[in-house]
């Protein structure tokens, strides 16, 4: 099969390998990886039917945690636009810890998602006000056209199928000026290197599904597959500042600042530690938990979190 045209920038890709069975290139210029053939909107459905919310734990500790984390994001946002008091609304925001902890600070505070059981939480655990059913791509029919000056949209994108359509749809519901803020894998990062178990189970899986691949190319393949990056049926897109950049230009926006930010990051993983904490560790494990931390600080500007935010210019 040919190799096809990066559906960002248009330049060539090239081929990489399949993975679970879809086919994986990555763009030579923007460096996006994509797919070959994207699943249908009914093998996502499926897909997701059977997904669980394990975050759903209501926790003084993650409140606390993400309440700075929030504060943080707050003071960055300010730092790009005069509007005090601006209407917020987290799309995808799952069981609501930031929408929680956005109306400690604003009076206008929206939460979206796909999923009630997350909004039934949100609302029945962490008081959140304004819970809104509808899924990412479709969020601007649930909020009112132009009325949304902070829109946070964390780790959604890479797993819808239409990125500029669903950018492009988001757009409609921010104001003029509005900002969006987004967060999704950086796939040009480094940072599994210090992680050599994601490495090996990387290479199992491509040898599983390349047979054809020589060990060596297995190992490089391997080890330039960044964490958290496309992994389909879940990540069907993998992004690097470079073409999310580009993807929000091709969407009229401007940009106004671009992060790249660690594994267990205070400000944007604030929970990764809860997560992988110490206790929950044994034998190398243990040890293995200082050199994460050593590497959430060596990897602090170019860490494996893509943070990008964007400016809406247009009234349209
Ligand atoms: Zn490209």
């Amino acid at each position: 099969m040919p190799n096809s045209a990066c559906p960002l920038c248009t330049n060539m890709a090239v081929k990489m390998y399949l993975w679970r069975g879809y086919r994986i290139q990555k763009c030579r210029t923007c460096g996006l990886e994509f797919l070959e053939e994207r699943p249908s909107e009914s093998q996502l459905a499926a897909f997701y039917q059977d997904i669980s919310q394990k975050k759903m734990v209501n926790s003084e500790i993650r409140a606390k945690k993400i309440d700075y984390s929030f504060g943080k994001y707050l003071e960055n946002y300010s730092r790009h636009s005069s509007k005090t008091n601006p209407r917020f609304a987290d799309v995808g925001g799952g069981v609501g810890y930031y929408a929680a902890a956005a109306q400690k600070h604003l009076s206008s505070v929206f939460l979206v998602d796909y999923a009630d059981d997350a909004l039934n939480f949100a609302r029945d655990e962490l008081q959140v006000k304004n819970v809104i059913r509808a899924d990412a791509q479709n969020s601007h029919r649930a909020l009112a056209p132009h009325s949304i000056d902070y829109l946070l949209f964390r780790h959604i994108l890479e797993h819808v199928i239409d990125p500029i359509g669903c950018i492009q749809n988001l757009c409609k519901s921010l104001s003029t000026g509005g900002v969006l803020q987004i967060e999704t894998p950086n796939v040009a990062s480094y940072e599994h290197l210090i992680r050599p178990h994601i490495i090996v189970e990387n290479f199992k899986i491509l040898k599983s599904d390349n047979k054809a691949m020589s060990t060596l190319d297995l190992l490089y393949q391997a080890g330039r597959k960044s964490l958290s990056g496309i992994n389909p049926p879940k990540h069907l897109w993998g992004f690097t500042p470079d073409s999310l950049t580009s993807l929000l230009r091709q969407c009229d926006m401007k940009i106004l600042d671009v992060l790249c930010k660690p594994f267990g990051d205070p400000v944007f993983d604030p929970l990764y530690y809860d997560f992988h904490s110490l206790s929950n560790r044994n034998g190398l494990g243990k040890l293995y938990y200082y050199v994460e931390q050593l590497g959430t600080f060596a990897f602090k500007n170019s860490g494996s979190n893509l943070v990008v935010l964007a400016q809406h210019n247009q009234s349209s």
